[in-house]
């Protein structure tokens, strides 16, 4: 059997960040490295049971650094052409 990626997605005007749940392992480097710290931890779970993150799409700028420093790929981030 398949493995389902379930996916927590986030939209705003700009663009949409979006976390893998499987995948996020809950090391903080995200948002540690979030030039408008928007990234915080969320009540959901991820691969381990540790805390996953989110991000607040009110301050998101979409730049893509977080998707950039995520050492498994569990954030995908894309901008929508304005
Ligand atoms: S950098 Fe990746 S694995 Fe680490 S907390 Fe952020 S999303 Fe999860
Ligand atoms: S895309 Fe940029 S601003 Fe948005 S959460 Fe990731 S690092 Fe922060």
């Amino acid at each position: 059997m398949g493995k389902e990626w379930v996916v927590e997605k986030h939209d705003s005007d700009k663009g949409f960040w979006a976390v893998f749940p499987g995948l996020c392992k809950g090391c903080g480097l995200c948002i540690e490295k979030c030039p408008v710290k928007c990234i915080a931890w969320s009540e959901g779970l991820g691969v381990y049971g540790t805390p996953r993150v989110g991000a607040d799409m009110t301050k998101c700028i979409v730049c893509g650094i977080c998707q950039m420093v995520c050492p498994d790929c569990a954030i995908r981030v894309e901008k929508y052409k304005q």
